[in-house]
């Protein structure tokens, strides 16, 4: 929900079914002119400036969330639920600012990502044994944990569980879990691991331990992580932003940002068509520009030596 541009930061607020943006809002830490007009001691010049936060960068996103929360409240969609990554500061400050409950899921995207990074870390103490062909046989375990066990809290518990003791031969898990996708329980005789290396159960269990113990983690939190709730509209977004407001320039000591924003916004609500869009609920400011910037050239072209 949250894209941080160096010196701007960018929150929105997108439906869960919809898909929607239904508020944005962009913090912005520089003023090109403001700074200019500091620099020679003179009183800045009347401009639209956008200079709004003066905070650290990562007290931007719990602010602009908090913000977000309260006027869709104000405008009759109070936030029932709230998807994110485990930042705890934002929930935090979301609850202290509205009179309403706020249930925390979390995002999908970034519990596999989590779960990605932490089996990347456990790899450091278990070379060797725990291989990249493991760590993306366990991502996929994990992947398919969640959507097969949508809205199913106890069910993605046993799932999680089951993956781990799986992989290491012990199929007691699964029999729990009912799980359809061992194939152990199916056909005890014949069956091999398909993406385990050499199709062989995993053997070292100071790697079992860990890895069951850090799959607990994501156990305590099946009630967060059952509903599936994504914020991959939300990276879309993000990515739209990116591409009218690219890192490389650096809009965002001007007003310039927040109309790139705005423009990105539009793009995901409507589609394309928020350009004929723009221009045509401006068209009398469109015209009236067209027309000043046509006499104007014409004049030069009558007058060079204006
Ligand atoms: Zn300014
Ligand atoms: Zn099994």
């Amino acid at each position: 929900m949250f894209y941080f541009l160096l010196f701007t930061g960018v929150g929105s607020l997108i439906g869960l079914r919809s898909g929607k943006v239904l508020a944005y809002n962009t913090r912005t830490k520089r003023c090109a002119t403001c700074e200019a007009a500091s620099r020679n001691g003179y009183p800045s010049r009347k401009h639209d400036c956008r200079l709004n936060w003066t905070g650290s960068s990562k007290a931007m996103e719990p602010d602009v969330t908090a913000e977000l929360a309260v006027y869709a409240s104000e405008h009759g969609a109070p936030v029932a639920v709230l998807v994110g990554d485990d930042d705890s500061c934002t929930i935090k400050k979301v609850r202290e600012s509205v009179s309403h409950d706020v249930i925390k899921w979390s995002d999908t995207v970034h519990a596999k990502r989590s779960f990605a990074t932490s089996l990347y870390a456990l790899q450091k103490n278990h070379k060797g044994s725990l291989s990249g062909k493991v760590i993306n046989y366990l991502l996929t375990c994990f992947g398919y944990a969640l959507s097969q066990n949508k809205g199913n809290v106890q069910g993605l518990q046993k799932n999680l569980r089951a993956i781990v003791a799986h992989a290491f031969g012990k199929h007691d898990n699964c029999r729990m879990a009912s799980a359809s996708w061992c194939g152990f329980l199916q056909d005890p005789h014949t069956y091999k691991h398909k993406s385990l290396p050499h199709g062989k159960d995993l053997q070292d269990e100071k790697l079992q331990k860990d890895l069951s113990t850090l799959v607990e983690i994501f156990v305590k939190n099946a009630d967060k992580l059952a509903p599936l709730g994504s914020s991959q509209a939300n990276e879309s977004l993000n990515n739209s932003v990116g591409s009218k407001a690219p890192k490389i320039r650096h809009y965002g000591a001007s007003e310039s940002n927040d109309y790139r924003v705005a423009c990105a916004v539009g793009q995901k609500n409507i589609g394309y068509s928020y350009v004929s869009e723009v221009c045509y609920n401006y068209r009398e400011f469109f015209f009236t520009l067209i027309f000043v910037r046509s006499t104007m050239q014409s004049g030069f072209r009558f007058f060079p030596g204006f």
